[in-house]
């Protein structure tokens, strides 16, 4: 989604207006009278980047673009920007609305348009070329907005307009918009003193040296050192192919004759569960679990120790009480309580599934001979076995009723014509960047033009991995501009001549990628930088989410998932599997990742004292072994999917995902909270279409996400349908919790 591919700042979001200055509509005399009479110099672009394209609805003209104007491009663009700025800063008329606010909003339009076309690019079909250059423009970029965003003379006319503002009449719109560029430049400092912000850009630098030597000392631990086995019969298990690659590995490190395996990621090691040698598999958990954490000579306990200091120091400059009440600052939960308490409603049940599962696993390894108790080196051995056995699914056959063609347009387009009247036909006069995209209009529910899309399927080397969505084009009322969006998913590609068949899991991808881009085409705003997706990060993936609901709702799957040969719609019986294989193993799979982000919550809760007294690396142990000891859940038996010594995602920027990988769960409760809300109100209709548009999918970043919430559901957001939809409330222990107090009992969201 946009976020990841414009992965600069916010202030990025915020600044990377995308139109031409001076196209602003009749406003009220005295002000066409100040605008006549200040005329400030703005240099004029050149190049292709320097207007819209010529092309329908400004598509991008790939036929116009070469690689060698990129970097003459960025120049000229972060120049005109700059003159634009000063423009703002130096208008001789009193700040107001229009001439501060709206005029950030205008200002980098040419910046915004080579950003979307480069970013794009570089993500889906970049180049050596590319590559180098992403890597000499990104700091700049980076350096250019905070140059902006921290600018104190510009910050003192956004003040000036926000200071007056209960005394102007503004629309809700407008109001969020002064809003957001006045907290963005707060949130960066612009309210501190010059000592102050000295300090914070010095707390800022020491933040990025150190989470530089994190994520080098992590990814040291990960693939400089990897799991040395003597014999061939420790792997008795693996492949061929695994126990050839563990011997190249071992070559390669200088361990001739022996066997070596790299460490993956997160805590558990995806060749565990084929490995039959226990001893041997508690080898290799045991080096992943003890990675950097001075087990070895990686040990990056005291630069964690560093970096919940300073983060609390920083997060104490701006007057809150600890980093996660700094940082969270611009999210739905907002509070890191709410963020708590939200993962802590869930620890009763899950704490009953971990123990269970684990009670059916020692069972399974009982009737397997064994005579010891689970541990995590075994868990997925046995979960899989039983998986197997209970499950039965085969995923070759699975895939023979999934064509991608047919997907997309029987299936994600046929959803998107029942429940929003949307139609779709195929183009090919737009040049596209790759040969496999193809691209579509999208026609509105009254037959209008509503956009463009397009469809970027395939796994290619020139792709970075995932699927994702952004726009070529944001929607904005202020320019008259409609949405251009593209989806890039990472299909393996049949060969040549055979059917293109995708699995169960790109089927869902492609029905999630697509609920992005219908946030992106419904999108109703003014302002480019509130429009479609331009929403929280514990907000923006709950519409895609929502939509794979539709990937399995039974009008929808015996119009598009249909066998390749035979034209016989898929058995129920089939997704029946699928479904109950899903809620499976939920104990660990849910289990690692709620202590995780639990675990997070918890680095980034500390204040100034509480994290100055961490100050060794034993201590640093310590508070983790306490903070997970005191969830109340299984870490013996199912340990955090990353320990903190590891845990890249929040330790590895200089923010990250700090304080933000609760997210994920987040946006999966107002997920299967509001499928349950479909499902009550009658399913796949246009009504309930019309409305999910109208509350969610069409109000952009512009409203509070609880009152979004409201209007859609009626009610709060309820964490019971997630627990369900993972067969989280059921057992003895579970249904004594509060979680399932008062609520429905066994509704199915699916
Ligand atoms: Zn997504």
């Amino acid at each position: 989604m946009k976020a990841q591919i414009l992965a600069t700042t916010a202030a990025a979001a915020l600044l990377g207006g995308c139109v031409t200055i001076n196209t602003e509509e009749g406003d009220p005399l005295a002000e066409l009278k100040e605008a006549q009479a200040y005329n400030p110099d703005i240099p004029a672009g050149t190049g292709y980047f320097a207007e819209r394209s010529d092309l329908p609805l400004y598509a991008p003209d790939f036929t116009k673009i070469s690689e060698d104007d990129y970097l003459p491009a960025y120049e000229q663009a972060m120049m005109i920007h700059k003159a634009e700025i000063e423009a703002i800063k130096n208008n001789p008329a009193a700040p107001n609305f229009e001439n501060t606010i709206v005029a950030i909003e205008k200002a980098g339009s040419m910046l915004g348009r080579i950003n979307t076309v480069f970013f794009a690019l570089t993500g889906s079909n970049t180049t050596d070329r590319l590559d180098e250059i992403n890597t000499e423009i990104s700091p700049k970029l980076t350096e250019h907005y905070d140059s902006i965003t921290l600018d104190p003379a510009l910050f003192a006319r956004v003040k000036a307009v926000y200071d007056n503002r209960a005394a102007m009449t503004m629309t809700v719109e407008d109001a969020k918009l002064l809003e957001t560029t006045y907290d963005t430049m707060v949130h960066a400092g612009a309210l501190l003193s010059d000592a102050e912000r000295e300090q914070v850009k010095a707390i800022n630098s020491q933040l990025s040296t150190l989470t530089t030597e994190f994520s080098q000392a992590a990814r040291a631990a990960m693939s400089d050192q990897p799991v040395i086995f003597d014999t061939r019969e420790e792997l008795a298990g693996l492949s061929d192919n695994d126990i050839k690659s563990a011997a190249d590995l071992a070559t390669e490190k200088g361990f001739d004759g022996k066997y070596a395996i790299a460490l993956q990621n997160t805590t558990q090691q995806p060749l565990l569960p084929s490995m039959e040698n226990r001893a041997a598999r508690e080898k290799l958990f045991m080096a992943s679990y003890h990675r950097a954490d001075g087990t070895t000579d990686v040990d990056t306990r005291m630069l964690i120790a560093k970096i919940a200091k300073l983060r609390a120091d920083k997060a104490a400059l701006f007057g809150e009480a600890d980093w996660a009440s700094y940082a969270m600052w611009d999210r739905m939960a907002e509070k890191p309580k709410t963020a708590l308490d939200f993962m802590e409603q869930m620890v009763p049940a899950l704490a009953a599934t971990q123990r269970r599962e684990a009670a059916l696993l020692t069972a399974a390894i009982a009737a397997d001979g064994g005579d010891y108790e689970v541990k995590p080196w075994d868990w997925y051995r046995y979960a899989n076995r039983i998986k197997a056995e209970q499950f039965d699914l085969d995923e070759d056959a699975v895939m023979e009723y999934f064509v991608l063609d047919k997907v997309l347009e029987d299936g994600v387009f046929y959803m998107a014509e029942k429940l929003y009247g949307l139609t779709f036909q195929k183009r090919t006069d737009l040049p596209v960047y790759h040969p496999d995209v193809t691209t579509y209009t999208v026609f509105d529910r009254d037959g209008r033009e509503l956009g463009i899309f397009y469809f970027d399927p395939f796994q290619r080397p020139s792709k970075r991995g995932g699927a994702w969505m952004s726009n070529f084009v944001e929607q904005s009322h202020l320019y008259g501009t409609k949405p251009v969006i593209y989806n890039v998913l990472n299909i393996p590609k049949a060969p040549a001549g055979e059917v293109q068949l995708v699995s169960f899991d790109w089927v869902n991808t492609t029905f999630h990628e697509f609920g992005h881009a219908l946030h992106g085409f419904f999108a109703d705003q003014r302002y480019e930088s509130l429009s479609g997706t331009a929403t929280a990060r514990d907000f923006v993936e709950y519409p895609s989410q929502v939509h794979e609901m539709w990937a399995t709702w039974p009008s929808v799957l015996s119009n598009y998932a249909k066998h390749y040969e035979t034209g016989e719609t898929i058995p129920d019986e089939m997704i029946e599997k699928i479904e109950a294989a899903a809620k499976f193993n939920q104990g660990y799979d849910f289990g690692e990742v709620v202590e995780a982000a639990l675990l997070d919550m918890k680095w980034s809760a500390l204040s100034p004292a509480e994290a100055a007294a961490i100050d060794t690396p034993e201590k640093v142990d310590a508070f983790e072994r306490r903070s997970l000891e005191e969830l109340g859940l299984e870490i013996d038996l199912v340990p955090p999917r990353y320990r903190s010594t590891y845990f890249s995602h929040i330790f590895s920027s200089p923010a990250g995902y700090s304080a933000g990988y609760y997210s994920y769960l987040w946006t999966e409760m107002l997920d299967r909270d509001s499928r349950k809300w479909f499902i009550e109100n009658g399913g796949l209709t246009r009504e309930n279409g019309d409305h999910y548009r109208a509350t969610v999918l069409s109000r952009g970043g512009t409203m509070d996400y609880f009152q979004m919430f409201q209007n859609f559901a009626g009610r709060a957001p309820d964490v019971t349908p997630m627990l369900e939809a993972r067969g989280l409330v059921a057992g003895d222990e579970a249904a004594d919790s509060e979680v399932s107090d008062g609520k429905l009992p066994g509704s199915a969201v699916n």
